[in-house]
């Protein structure tokens, strides 16, 4: 859903709204969107065309244990708050990427607020870069690959051969890409 910020009144906007997992074009490490997601959000707007945008995201993330990797789904439910200002009539694009002072400053082009996007990236945000199970995951036997959660396998494992790490990685990449 795209907002027309010249038809937004000034004021504050609630927008409440439901996001198919499929409509949402999720598209970050294999992971994929459970369900359907819920966005409630003020969107207030004042004279100058300023947006502050004060809302949470709430749904769940079917991802994988970067540990043991198994798939499991991670609920999020996320607040934001986000501001959009009409960029400057003097102000280049080149001058955006350049100006440092102005990084936490969101300047919009076209005046229009993508209520997909913005979910989208809220998400992403939202998710650890370490994904772990549980936080006693016991992860994969590195000689035998058995899952720890699950078997207690009869390898020693009081030698840890380097090589064996580096075919987990490779293991892990291969569920990755999968
Ligand atoms: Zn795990
Ligand atoms: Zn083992």
């Amino acid at each position: 859903m795209i907002i027309d910020i010249t038809k937004l009144e000034v004021g504050t906007t609630h927008v409440a709204e439901s996001f198919s997992a499929d409509g949402l074009d999720f598209d970050y490490r294999d992971y994929h969107l459970a369900d359907d997601w819920r966005l409630e959000v003020d969107i207030h707007k004042n004279s100058r065309a300023v947006i502050q945008m004060t809302g949470t995201i709430r749904g769940t993330v079917q991802v994988y244990c970067d540990r043991c990797l198994k798939p499991f789904a991670f609920p999020v439910e996320q607040s934001f708050d986000i501001c959009m200002l009409p960029v400057p009539p003097d102000l280049q694009a080149h001058d955006l990427e350049l100006g440092e002072d102005q990084l936490n400053e969101n300047y919009y082009v076209e005046p229009a607020i993508n209520l997909k996007q913005i979910v989208r990236e809220q998400i992403i945000l939202e998710l650890p870069l370490k994904m772990i199970c549980a936080e006693d995951c016991a992860g994969l036997c590195y000689k035998c690959g058995a899952n720890r959660n699950e078997t207690v396998c009869d390898c020693d494992l009081s030698d840890r051969d380097p090589r064996w790490s580096v075919l987990l990685e490779l293991k892990k990449k291969m569920n990755e890409n999968n």
